[in-house]
């Protein structure tokens, strides 16, 4: 069996996945994927229905879960290339500023608790790894999505330190977002028993980078 070429990055907010993973991918000349993006795509697009999302995960039943996975048959998506990334369209659209909003952030981590939206959006990212060798990020790629990915990382870095890289971007520290990804029963935020697990507390971006870079040539046997 041909194994997928995939780089897993999981972790939690402000883990330095995102620019890590970006750079990885560049160096590499890999496709970089960012899987949150494309729950942010269905929070905004559930949001610009006006359809209603319950605010907190327990108010998820049959009832409330069911307009937001209809639209999973409804919505008319693609997957397209922007400068060596792959991003999920909507009609066409990528919605790169608009998935970065304070609305859209309370609500994404209720709608990724849906095990119908969970499972689309394993067979979207899935389907990313036929168009390329990628650098994907996210929290469930390497224990659900890619689980044969040949190398795996799983970041983190102390509260204290997360949450001054928030404030550093104006965003202030949801500890109720990792909870909820941490909690879920499907696709929870957990490391991969082989991923290889890196605290980048006190790190610079450089420090990490090389680290990453260091195992992936060592396990990908690149020069
Ligand atoms: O990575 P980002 O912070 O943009 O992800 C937004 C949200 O999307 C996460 O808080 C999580 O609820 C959800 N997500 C997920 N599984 C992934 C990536 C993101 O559930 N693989």
């Amino acid at each position: 069996m041909k194994l997928p070429q995939v780089i897993a990055i999981d972790g939690p907010s402000a883990s330095g996945k995102g620019t890590l993973s970006r750079r990885l991918a560049a160096e590499l000349g890999y496709f970089y994927v960012d899987s949150g993006a494309m729950y942010r795509t269905l929070a905004w697009h559930c949001l610009n229905k006006a359809i209603a999302i319950p605010a907190e995960p327990k108010l998820l039943n049959r009832d409330t879960e069911k307009p937001i996975i209809s639209e999973l048959r409804r919505w008319k998506t693609e997957l397209r290339e922007v400068e060596g990334s792959l991003w999920l369209h909507v009609a066409g659209y990528f919605p790169k500023t608009e998935i970065r909003t304070n609305a859209v952030e309370k609500v994404v981590p209720i709608i990724a608790q849906i095990g119908k939206v969970r499972d689309w959006m394993v067979a979207k990212q899935r389907e990313c790894s036929t168009l390329g060798p990628l650098v994907m990020e996210g929290r469930d790629i390497g224990t659900e999505v890619f689980p044969l990915a040949p190398v795996k990382f799983f970041l983190d870095a102390s509260p204290a330190a997360r949450a001054a890289r928030l404030a550093g971007r104006g965003n202030v520290a949801d500890t109720k977002r990792d909870e909820y990804d941490e909690q879920r029963k499907q696709g929870a935020l957990i490391p991969a028993i082989d991923a290889i697990r890196i605290d980048n507390t006190g790190q610079s971006v450089e420090e990490t980078f090389a680290v990453l870079l260091s195992q992936v040539r060592a396990r990908l046997k690149l020069n």
